[in-house]
């Protein structure tokens, strides 16, 4: 979801350049091209193209990928020098678009070590032209702006991170939460249509919850709760996860796994919670609902499926399991 934000900005970079590439070198490449100078010619074309195919790449897949990050800014570091070496070092100014640029592009380590990299090459030419002074204004200058660019990228990162955490985690529970799920399901449903992958959601809700909170206070209900969490995440396998749905209902996402074997799983839960949640007066349980994604079904439908699979079970009397149809 964050994540999103970030490849929007590395897409606009990778269109961006592009832009730059073809409006910018273009016209050297004719010129070049013109002048029988076929090799510098032939290294235009080369920037034009790859950073073109580039961008139709992002388009058309409608994502940057490492790769494609990685190939723009490689390509606009390794041009900024080559701008810089060909025109004298006053053009070493063109270096500190992509200092900043790598920094959206790649992670903070990446982008440092490229910048690193981009500074020592252009390093001889900073003590062949100008004076002394200019020569280490030029130099620091250059790694100034990479360094606060370094440590404006951490500051972001861990600030995404939180605020990932902020959006998708339970406070009370630390399970993710429904938003997370949202996120799960659209994934795994895409998995099913592109690969048939099967998947099942299992719903759990406690039994008579309500009166752990009436008689015994929120709190006690609330370390219910926690304690739980605490169980559903031991239980459950590397490759399903669990998610605090609201109130007293939990949903496990189990992928790549069909009703049958779900409903075992359900059915490990169902026992186990019986033996180990308890509340002052003694043991609690939870009834449980489980179905599988059908062909050409709606989140919503699946949703209400699984939901009516609880109210089942609760209608069956509770502390049970019932696969939906
Ligand atoms: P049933 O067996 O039919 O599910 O009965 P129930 O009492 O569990 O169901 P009901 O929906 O009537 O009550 C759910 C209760 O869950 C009511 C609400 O106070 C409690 N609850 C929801 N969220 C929290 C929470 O975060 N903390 C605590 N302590 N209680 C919560
Ligand atoms: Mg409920
Ligand atoms: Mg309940």
């Amino acid at each position: 979801m964050l994540g999103d934000t970030k490849n929007k900005f590395q897409r606009g970079m990778i269109y961006l350049f592009a832009a730059l590439a073809t409006l910018g070198v273009t016209p050297f490449c004719v010129i070049r091209y013109l002048r029988g100078e076929y090799v510098n010619a032939l290294v235009d074309l080369a920037i034009v193209s790859v950073s073109l195919g580039n961008a139709l790449y992002v388009w058309r897949h409608g994502k940057a990928t490492q790769t494609t990050s990685y190939i723009t800014a490689l390509l606009y570091s390794a041009g900024a020098v080559v701008v810089a070496y060909l025109n004298g070092p006053i053009f070493v100014f063109w270096l500190f678009p992509p200092l900043l640029a790598n920094f959206f592009l790649l992670n903070a380590k990446a982008a440092l070590t490229v910048n690193a990299l981009m500074i020592a090459t252009v390093f001889p030419l900073t003590i062949i032209g100008p004076t002394a002074v200019e020569s280490f204004a030029m130099v620091v200058s250059l790694l100034m702006c990479s360094s606060m660019a370094y440590v404006f990228a951490r500051l972001t990162h861990q600030q995404q991170l939180m605020l990932e955490g902020v959006a998708t985690q339970d406070p009370l529970t630390r399970l993710s939460n429904r938003r997370a799920l949202d996120e799960e399901v659209r994934s795994s449903l895409e998995d099913f249509a592109r690969n048939r992958t099967p998947v099942t959601l299992i719903m759990l809700d406690l039994d008579f919850f309500k009166m752990v909170n009436d008689k015994f206070g929120h709190n006690v209900g609330d370390s219910v709760l926690v304690e739980l969490a605490a169980l559903l995440t031991k239980r459950t396998r590397k490759t399903d996860r669990a998610f605090r749905f609201g109130g007293e209902e939990f949903m496990v996402l189990a992928r790549n796994t069909r009703l049958a074997d779900a409903a075992v799983v359900a059915e490990q839960l169902r026992a186990q919670i019986e033996a180990e949640l308890k509340d002052p007066d003694g043991a609690l349980t939870a009834s449980f609902g489980c179905a599988e994604l059908r062909e050409g079904e709606s989140v919503e439908d699946w949703f209400v499926r699984v939901d009516k699979a609880v109210y089942q079970a609760k209608q069956n009397g509770r502390n049970c399991v019932v696969a939906a149809d």
